[in-house]
């Protein structure tokens, strides 16, 4: 199964990639967790990301589009994958077009976490995470067991440099500008699902499974 994960920033998507990616056993892609990582190690990709993400923009297509595609050549991804984060622009969604039709492959669905943004501040303001594994949590949503702490793998955790009100808001923006027309790009290639990412986190990821049933 080869999923697109779409919605804005805050919208619940790598809280619900992990469990599809446990419960279908396809790899989470999420090219914010690749760019972090890269930025952690001081590569030089991570320290071109890092200039753009701290402000809340977008990493240049090319730059992004490169790293994507080289990951979907890794053996874990022969039976498909999950992409959470990507793609993000109208350019993007037509390079892994591109290089699906190139290995006569096709994408299972589209599918938007649907969040209003009046609930985007409060989810990103208090998401905290892991810098060793990448579990999210919320302060109030989603707390660790232990207040601070992994559940995962014991680490501390933190508040993503990005997850502040002012870089939320230009994020939100960008989102709107750059992100939101792949809700039609997909629609339009009957493509699109969508669910109400406004419930608990358990039953947006139920209705994820009756949709996901459905497309195979
Ligand atoms: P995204 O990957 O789309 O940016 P996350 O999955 O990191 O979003 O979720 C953003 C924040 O909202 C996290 O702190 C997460 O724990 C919390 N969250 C995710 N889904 C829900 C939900 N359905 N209800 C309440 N809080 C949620
Ligand atoms: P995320 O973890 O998905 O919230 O992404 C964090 C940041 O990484 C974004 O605000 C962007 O700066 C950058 N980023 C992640 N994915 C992409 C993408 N597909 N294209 C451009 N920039 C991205």
């Amino acid at each position: 199964m080869k999923i697109v994960l779409l919605g804005p920033p805050g919208a619940g998507k790598g809280t619900q990639a992990k469990s599809i990616s446990n419960r279908y056993s396809i790899p989470h892609i999420s090219t914010g967790d690749i760019f972090r990582k890269n930025i952690s190690e001081g590569t030089p990709l991570g320290i071109e990301a890092k200039g753009y993400i701290d402000k809340g923009q977008l990493v240049p297509d090319e730059v992004t589009i490169n790293m994507v595609k080289d990951r979907l050549t890794w053996e874990d991804c022969k039976n498909g994958y999950l992409l959470d984060g990507f793609p993000r622009t109208v350019a993007q969604a037509e390079a892994l077009e591109g290089f699906l039709a190139d290995r006569n492959e096709k994408l299972d669905t589209a599918l938007s976490i649907e969040v209003p943004s009046s609930f985007i501040l409060e989810r990103m303001t208090g998401r905290r995470v892991c810098p060793s594994c990448g579990a999210s949590y919320h302060v109030k949503f989603n707390p660790p067991t232990k207040a601070g702490v992994c559940d995962v793998c014991g680490s501390d955790i933190v508040q993503r440099k990005d997850d502040t009100e002012e870089t939320v808001s230009e994020r939100l923006e960008v989102y709107e500008r750059q992100t939101q027309p792949l809700i039609d790009f997909y629609n339009n290639k009957n493509l699109l699902s969508t669910v109400d990412g406004t419930k608990a986190i358990n039953e947006v990821f139920e209705s994820i499974c009756s949709i996901l049933g459905s497309v195979k």
